[in-house]
């Protein structure tokens, strides 16, 4: 079976919110498309001895809760300010389009603990790294970042300051449909495999 084209189920939308939107919608709806990207995903982080994947609301969560059944571990949700009950630990960030408050369940990490952040996308890298910060604050150590989709014309991974191993399914190079690319991965030891190279049988 040939791998699938992940890309061909993005949907760009030209204005929205002020940006070039990138819409994920078609791509969950196809249950090939989304079984294959949890898997892909799963796969790449399976050896990395993950404990706990972490990911913010919402569409974090669609995507991080199956990457954890998947990885057979458990499941942390970081949510917008006055969602979760207290005792919780806060930080405000910006991102692309907008600035937020979220907030992690003080105990929800252990000292130590191997942290998998997964969300949906990676535009600037406000997000990735504010969520990064929350669960290193409460003694986590964040292992690694998975994304389906990743706008590489923003820089977040440079925003990342390469601490991170960082891996994601599909790139848009530009702000261009054509411009999408398989995804990538880079980060300190990671040993590197194209997303169109795993799986194709
Ligand atoms: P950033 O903090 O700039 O990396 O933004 C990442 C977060 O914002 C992700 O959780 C995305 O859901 C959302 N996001 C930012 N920019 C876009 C975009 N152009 N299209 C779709 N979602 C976006």
């Amino acid at each position: 079976m040939f791998a699938m084209d992940l890309k061909s189920k993005l949907r760009r939308v030209p204005e929205f919110k002020g940006v070039v939107f990138w819409d994920i919608t078609p791509l969950l709806k196809d249950r090939v498309a989304f079984k294959d990207c949890v898997k892909k995903l799963a796969d790449h982080f399976r050896k990395m001895d993950i404990d706990v994947v972490v990911s913010i609301e919402a569409r974090g969560f669609i995507v991080g809760a199956p990457v954890a059944h998947e990885l057979g571990v458990g499941f942390v949700p970081i949510r917008k300010k006055g969602k979760l009950p207290p005792r919780v630990a806060s930080l405000d960030y910006r991102k692309e389009y907008e600035a937020d408050t979220i907030e992690i369940r003080e105990d929800a990490i252990e000292h130590g603990d191997r942290i998998l952040l997964i969300d949906d996308l990676l535009a600037t890298g406000g997000t990735a790294k504010a969520n990064a910060h929350l669960v290193e604050r409460l003694g986590g150590k964040v292992i690694a970042m998975g994304f389906l989709v990743e706008l590489g014309y923003l820089h977040g991974r440079e925003y990342l300051d390469g601490k991170y191993d960082i891996y994601s399914l599909i790139n848009c190079k530009s702000t261009e449909s054509h411009d999408m690319m398989d995804g990538t991965c880079s980060g300190p030891g990671i040993s590197c495999m194209k997303a169109s190279q795993k799986g194709r049988g």
